[in-house]
């Protein structure tokens, strides 16, 4: 391709509202262009990176034996209807009317549709295991839109739907789709962690998230040094040790004035204590009922770990003015010693042989307290894990990382084919539900993804087997002996299958480097007069910052060394 016939307007200024590198750089590379509110074009060169995700994307779901469809995006109401979900999905779904007043919405996801190809075309245990996946556009009325195409309405979403006898089927097809999604991301160039998941509102048992490491993600993640170990902070297990043996000439608890002293940061400085020695008690309304869950002061605590302890599906923290009639104190000045509902420790706060905790009095505090001697508890593991907590799997020491969602895995079970009827008959002639599992990557936002995990300063650099040409060269200059180096290494290179885009536009040489900079095309070769008196090219790498680091090559020998370099870049 040549640069001066196509469409590829690199810009100097970011979005006024940019924040991420991914939306910056898409957008002043000329890869994408905002038409509203989370809704974006693809130019040229983003539509070539968005189309080579996807084929890697669709070559490993075929190689895994899934079958690609097309479902419409345009839905009548009446299946998301069958499941509950024309309710449930609440604002978060387009909806629109017809000219005859009919109800339709634009499919956020495709469970119930595809369910309903799976009960109208599969009769008998003879037909099953199926797996049907399709590429393509999704809608989600986000309330806020954001960083580019890392949260937008509309989007490209791979989604895979498996259909099998039983559960142990729906495992084995589970198992089949992970190896394929390891191999995806595998071939993107992408750093990333499987991790196990809390299957929330799904409710499936087995799960798993493909989270991309990145400085900016929404999810906090913790992964092992050692082994493949990773997890949300929220749901990752923290590995209790033996309760330590306190020892017992810690003197009697005694409450201590704090006057207006409510954070523990405020306290530990007023105390002059650690916050690791404070009971950070906090009161929350679990089902109705008033609970006190107590962490180390340096500790998070996780709500969904306690509502899991608790056996409800969800916390909240209680309302202030319930707390302060529960206690009897301020807000800042709650502990568990006294407190008359159920209280939950977290099992580090057994650690504790000499704490700080609220007096449940107002500017009050209850120093040399100690869990288990001062007052009654349950203890479990209910905080989040930090940093340099010791991993559940094999001991090592697990770090915290910034994750972005990029694909998500699970056994759906029979909640669908339940509602919507897919069923098939048995060898007993028995009719059973089909289980299913469904298992999504968000092909644009891998697109974003790629771009927050690999540029620096200047631009883009992007993995070898997305990049949108392999090689960029830029042309200096208008000498006849240039324009035809040029002409003949691109012939050179095309017929090898390598993909080509020349800079021929009449601009100055700095103009250029920049603008390759900037696109992130992962091997540049600069052809100018200058070099070619020698007879030689220059070869530099995108990912190289140093210039000076840029080699001289034999124009003869350029094609088959730069053909070599590419297929060992598509490996690495
Ligand atoms: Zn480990």
């Amino acid at each position: 391709m040549r640069y001066s016939r196509a469409l590829i307007p690199t810009v100097k200024e970011a979005p006024s509202d940019a924040v991420t590198a991914s939306h910056i750089l898409l957008t002043r590379a000329g890869y994408v262009r905002r038409i509203g509110a989370g809704i974006y074009s693809f130019l040229p060169i983003g539509f070539r990176v968005l189309k080579k995700i996807e084929q890697i994307i669709t070559g490993e779901m075929d190689r895994a034996g899934a079958q690609q469809v097309l479902l419409p995006a345009l839905l009548p109401a009446d299946y998301f209807k069958e499941s509950g979900r024309w309710d449930s999905f609440g604002d978060t779904m387009m909806r629109l009317k017809d000219r005859k007043g009919g109800d339709y919405h634009l499919g956020p996801t495709h469970e119930e549709i595809i369910c309903d190809m799976a009960r109208r075309e599969i009769k008998s245990y003879r037909d099953l295991p199926k797996n049907l996946y399709q590429v393509q556009t999704k809608y989600r009325d986000e309330a806020r839109p954001r960083a580019g195409l890392l949260r937008c309405r509309e989007f490209t979403m791979k989604d895979a739907y498996s259909f099998d006898l039983n559960d142990a089927g729906a495992l084995e097809s589970y198992e089949t789709m992970r190896a394929a999604y390891t191999r995806i991301f595998d071939r993107t160039g992408l750093t990333y962690r499987m991790v196990n998941a809390d299957s929330g509102a799904m409710g499936g048992s087995q799960s798993a998230e493909f989270q991309v490491l990145t400085q900016s993600g929404e999810d906090q993640i913790v992964a092992c040094e050692k082994c493949d170990y990773a997890a949300n902070v929220e749901v990752a297990s923290v590995r209790a040790g033996e309760p330590p043996t306190l020892p017992s000439d810690i003197p009697a608890r005694k409450q201590v004035s704090t006057p207006k002293k409510k954070t523990i940061e405020d306290v530990s400085k007023f105390l002059d204590k650690e916050p690791a020695s404070f009971l950070k008690s906090l009161v929350v309304r679990a089902d109705g009922e008033l609970v006190m869950a107590v962490v180390r002061g340096d500790h998070e605590l996780s709500e969904t770990k306690l509502a899991r302890v608790l056996g409800v599906s969800e916390i909240g923290l209680a309302e202030p003015g319930a707390v302060v009639k529960t206690t009897g104190a301020k807000l800042g000045f709650s502990g568990p010693v006294g407190f008359s509902g159920k209280v939950v420790i977290d099992s580090a706060v057994l650690g504790i042989a000499d704490g700080v905790c609220g007096a449940n009095v107002t500017d009050a505090h209850l120093v040399h307290v100690q869990a288990e001697r001062d007052f009654e508890a349950t203890s479990a593991d209910i905080r989040n894990v930090t940093e340099g907590d010791v991993c559940p799997e094999c001991g090592g020491q697990l770090k915290l990382y910034r994750g972005i969602e990029a694909g998500h895995i699970f056994v759906l079970g029979t909640h669908y084919s339940d509602k919507m009827g897919a069923t098939y008959l048995d060898k007993e002639q028995v009719k059973r539900s089909m289980v299913m599992g469904c298992y999504g990557i968000g092909v644009s936002r891998l697109v974003a993804a790629t771009v927050e995990q690999h540029h620096d300063d200047n631009g883009i650099l992007w993995p070898m087997s997305i990049a949108p040409y392999q090689v960029h060269i830029a042309q200096l200059g208008e000498e006849p002996q240039v324009v035809e180096a040029v002409a003949k290494l691109e012939q050179d290179l095309e017929d090898a299958g390598i993909e080509v885009l020349i800079d021929d536009r009449k601009e100055r040489p700095g103009v250029k480097f920049k603008d390759a900079d900037l696109i992130g095309i992962p091997l540049r070769v600069t052809v100018g007069a200058r070099s070619l008196k020698t007879g030689q090219v220059e070869l530099k790498p995108r990912a190289e910052p140093n210039p000076k680091n840029a080699e001289l090559i034999q124009l003869s020998d350029a094609p088959q060394l730069i053909v070599e370099r590419v297929q060992k870049l598509l490996k690495s």
